[in-house]
């Protein structure tokens, strides 16, 4: 059997055994069929059944987080973990709150996990995990009651050396809080390395909060830099108004670029001589308001429905930082007749498979997700570092480790593109680059 005809049979096995699990399948797809020239050259990893068991889960944790609302009703909620591989570290990744979560969204994000914690260079496994459980409208006493019940189950399958879970949509420092203090109290012993994203007195680590919209900017400035480009003057589109998304837009405002819009889950707003991100933060961050709420602050702009809508405002760079499939190929095909010249993945998988098509054939520069928002669990795994060696390092350490680390991931994509014959398709080069350690890793350790 050649390459082509195993990537083609793994890929059909994993439609077959994982149905009704799109997102999984696309994240599936999109990896594999890129690792055909990897294969080629090694032949061992084929007889190894390398890609059968790295698209299979080491173990998948479905679980009842049963809990009683402010109204005394009892409320009962979906606990997922996937600890998806563990060749290079124990398992590492966030914890998802939306209520769109189910096991193919875990899964596709904890596949994603592998590869990407593989390009920091820093020894993490993949990993992921969640709950149906919505925190919009919530109380604080609500949230807190849910992590409490999440983590009474959950921690017995976590630990510092084992799975180190952190934040992602709707899990930020508030929800790590809860779930540290449940699981410091089950345990009855301070393991601060459990769980990363954690506030600064408990063995928190400066930078986490703005790692992964810091890291993205400076990933994607290193591939429009290498083209001659630079953010300074450029109009910029941020999808999000989340965690990933203030970040990119104060590090891209900070490099002299224009963030002319951003959005929430409900629609977005304009501000053509550029956003005010302290409103945003305030709105956010603080009161935990719709992004509508902006234009009240500012009259001058505009608020639009429909948070898709977004890719319709002209931008020169463009970063969907909020969540997978936002962009698809009619809003890609805008994108371009609008004059983007690049595009920086801060969410996870926002662009569809037939998006990132449309960039590559239109010569726009693409930064895939897996590279470009490899940040935060980069900054996650400095966060580990501390707690194992009880120190606290400065913002300035950190930030400067941060920088060190997405340049470097830039290099061995762009490298490993050029190696394998996919010059500047940093898509190819991210999953070749992450693939060949992990793949060593289990090739060495045997059939397990
Ligand atoms: P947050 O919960 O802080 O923010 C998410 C933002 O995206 C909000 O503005 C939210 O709007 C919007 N959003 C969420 N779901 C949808 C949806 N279905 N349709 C439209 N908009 C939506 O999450 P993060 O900023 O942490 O995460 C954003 C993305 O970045 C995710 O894909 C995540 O996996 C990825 N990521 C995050 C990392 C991190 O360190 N936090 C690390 C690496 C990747 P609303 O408020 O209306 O829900």
């Amino acid at each position: 059997m050649n390459a082509k005809q195993y990537v083609d049979q793994v890929f059909e096995q994993v439609v077959k055994r994982n149905p009704g699990e799109p997102e999984f399948h696309q994240a599936v797809q999109e990896v594999i069929e890129s690792l055909v020239p990897v294969l080629e050259k090694h032949p061992e990893y084929i007889e190894a059944g390398i890609l059968e068991r790295l698209v299979e889960p080491e173990r998948q944790i479905i679980f009842r987080v049963p809990w009683i609302n402010d109204n005394g009703k009892v409320v009962i909620n979906r606990g997922f973990r996937v600890q998806f591989n563990s060749a290079i570290g124990p398992y590492k990744g966030g914890l998802r709150f939306h209520p769109s979560v189910y096991i193919g969204i875990v899964k596709f994000l904890g596949f994603e996990q592998i590869l990407k914690n593989s390009l920091t260079g820093l020894p993490i496994g993949g990993g992921k995990g969640g709950s149906d459980f919505d925190p919009k409208g919530k109380s604080d006493r609500e949230v807190m009651k849910f992590c409490q019940s999440f983590m009474t189950e959950l921690y017995r399958h976590i630990g510092p050396d084992i799975d180190v879970p952190a934040g992602d949509i709707g899990v930020g420092g508030r929800e790590i809080g809860y779930l540290f203090g449940q699981y410091k109290r089950i345990k009855g012993a301070f393991e601060n390395g459990v769980l990363t994203g954690k506030h600064i007195p408990y063995g928190g680590s400066l930078v986490r909060t703005e790692a992964t919209g810091y890291g993205l900017v400076y990933f994607t400035h290193e591939m429009i830099k290498a083209k001659g480009m630079s953010f300074s003057g450029k109009t910029v589109v941020v999808s999000g108004s989340g965690n990933v998304a203030i970040y990119a837009t104060k590090k891209v405002q900070e490099l002299g670029g224009n963030v002319v819009a951003m959005s929430d889950s409900n629609g977005f707003i304009y501000d053509k001589d550029g956003i005010k991100l302290d409103t945003v933060q305030q709105l956010k961050e603080v009161e935990r308001k719709r992004i509508s709420e902006y234009v009240k602050i500012h009259p001058a702009s505009e608020y639009h429905e429909g948070c898709t809508n977004i890719w319709t405002i002209p931008c020169e760079i463009a970063l969907p930082c909020a969540t997978q499939n936002e962009i698809n190929e009619a809003s890609a095909n805008i994108l371009i007749k609008n004059g983007v010249k690049a595009v920086g993945e801060g969410a996870n998988m926002p662009s569809t498979l037939e998006a990132t098509k449309v960039f590559q054939e239109n010569g726009v520069l693409f930064a895939p997700a897996k590279a470009s928002n490899a940040g935060g669990v980069a900054t996650s795994a400095l966060e580990m570092s501390q707690n194992s060696m009880r120190l606290h390092w400065t913002f300035e350490e950190v930030d400067s480790k941060l920088k060190d680390i997405m340049t470097n991931i830039y290099k061995v994509s762009s490298e490993a593109a050029e190696k394998y014959g996919y010059k500047d398709n940093l898509v190819v080069g991210a999953n070749i680059a992450g693939f060949l350690k992990v793949a060593d890793a289990m090739y060495k350790q045997g059939i397990v």
